[in-house]
């Protein structure tokens, strides 16, 4: 099993990238380990105040030519002050993968050694520096790559997210002893908790789990990218219009109908949000295999998607764009998909107006704009459609209650799916201790996860996630 009770090291950047490399230290020894290597004209690292700054050279007294092995600056922090909440220090020295595998070498013969994946997280979390969810966050920090990731992943970070289920777990907590207060006098038959008032706070409480775990689609969606799928008929100009949101010719661009087989997904920031863009084989009933093997994946995707764009073709029939729109809708989920047709080739100017006709009658749930993919005419107005689309999600849920982790979000419909069976025993008047049951079932799907339930096993799996250095 994992000691966490020795003194670990690890780079904390990648050596050999960038100008400078932190080697970071973590542990009872942290000091002591330290000043076997390093000098410094100001005294020990021993002696030093937390949050203090030490220059000096990184030395190897074994080495006959080259003792100084780098110039560095050594950063003092003093348990519990410190990332992990133990004695720490962080070594800057030059970004050379040689001294950095030097210095580490070193540390390893002064006492210390190599950090598994994710330790000092994982130390921070044993230490009650961050609950679990706030430990995830970190990685999630750390990989998030637009500003609404970012926005979510600070937000756990800080602990927003952490406080509603602790808020919820103190509600569920304080319902569960009322029913267990009775198991205790079950003799003499007392109902001590008023049943209304338990079924209220019962639904209050599976309310707001439910909510957490129906964030997870928009929270995966920010952390992930927004999913958009592409669909249309062969040859309605679907990947011409991903190559003009993307800026290049990735996607195969050609006139002979269903050559874009297979699906290919490019990423796009749009206001902050990354957007990821799905081009799907033609929806189109075709006799070839290979076709419809892309086209059964095709109908997979558009399922996933959040928001759906349906292109048209505005020089073709208006009855058969509107067969396809009619086949298209009819598989959509306009509960949580959201729909854009865009009738495009509009420089064509053919049949516009029959198609605008036809897509008014389709219904009010969808937003219609006319472009070409070819000119780029109506893409600006397309690319502030899909941002204000996600800003009208945003405007919705709290951001603070956003779920981006996916075993956060099975932990929650678990625990939703415990709170609706004790709502049911409670309306059947099945006995207190079977509804109790059910209350403490939800109760430890939440603690997984902030890490109030947990065990060794769990967290190895989850601390392995993370790269050595986290
Ligand atoms: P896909 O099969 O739906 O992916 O269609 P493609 O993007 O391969 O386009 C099919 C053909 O339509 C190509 O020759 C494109 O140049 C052409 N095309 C695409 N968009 C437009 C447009 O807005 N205007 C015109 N005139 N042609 C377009």
């Amino acid at each position: 099993m994992l000691s966490l009770n020795d003194t670990i090291c690890a780079p904390a950047t990648l050596p050999g990238t960038g100008a400078i490399t932190l080697i970071r230290v973590s542990g009872p020894e942290t000091f002591a380990v330290t000043d076997r290597v390093f000098r410094c004209s100001r005294g020990s690292v021993k002696d030093a105040s937390g949050y203090s700054v030490l220059f000096g050279v990184i030395i190897d007294e074994a080495s006959v030519q080259d003792k100084v092995v780098d110039e560095v600056l050594v950063s003092v922090f003093r348990a519990p002050h410190s990332y992990t909440g133990e004695d720490s220090v962080e070594i800057s020295c030059h970004a050379s993968a040689y001294i950095a595998s030097r210095v580490l070498e070193l540390l390893c013969a002064a006492g210390a050694r190599l950090a598994e994946p994710g330790e000092f997280t994982r130390r921070a979390f044993v230490n009650g520096k961050m609950d679990l969810a706030q430990a995830e966050a970190v990685a999630d920090v750390i990989s998030s790559s637009s500003s609404a990731s970012h926005r979510v992943a600070m937000t756990q970070l800080k602990g927003g997210y952490s406080a509603e289920l602790s808020s919820i777990r103190e509600a569920l907590v304080e319902i569960t002893s009322l029913l267990e207060l009775e198991l205790d006098f079950s003799e003499e038959e007392v109902e001590f908790a008023d049943r209304n008032r338990l079924r209220s706070l019962l639904v209050s409480a599976s309310g707001r789990v439910r909510a957490l775990a129906d964030s997870f689609r928009l929270g995966n969606a920010i952390k992930n990218g927004v999913p958009v799928a592409i669909v249309g008929e062969p040859n309605v100009g679907k990947s011409t219009l991903l190559n003009a949101l993307v800026g290049d010719d990735r996607a195969l661009v050609s006139d002979i109908a269903g050559t874009t087989r297979d699906s290919i997904e490019e990423h796009v920031t749009l206001d902050g949000v990354d957007f990821r863009f799905i081009d799907t084989a033609g929806l189109r009933e075709s006799s070839e295999l290979v076709e419809k093997m892309g086209m059964d994946r095709t109908w997979k995707m558009l399922f996933e998607a959040d928001i759906v764009l349906a292109v048209v073709d505005a020089t073709a029939s208006p009855a058969a764009s509107s067969a396809f729109l009619k086949k298209l809708t009819d598989r959509m989920d306009f509960e949580c998909q959201q729909l854009v047709i865009l009738v495009n080739k509009t420089d064509c100017n053919k049949n516009v107006n029959d198609i605008n006709n036809f897509v008014s009658s389709i219904g009010s749930q969808s937003v219609v704009l006319d472009i070409s993919a070819l000119t780029g005419a109506g893409l600006p107005q397309l690319r502030e459609t899909l941002a204000s689309l996600v800003r009208a999600h945003f405007q919705g849920s709290s951001e603070s209650i956003l779920v981006t982790n996916a075993r956060h979000h099975e932990a929650l419909r678990l625990a939703a799916d415990s709170l609706d069976a004790a709502l049911a025993s409670l309306s059947s008047g099945v006995p207190s201790d079977l509804i109790a049951q059910d209350l403490r079932t939800a109760l430890y799907h939440l603690g997984t996860i902030t890490g109030a339930v947990s065990n060794d096993e769990v967290l190895g799996v989850i601390f392995s996630r993370f790269c050595i250095g986290k």
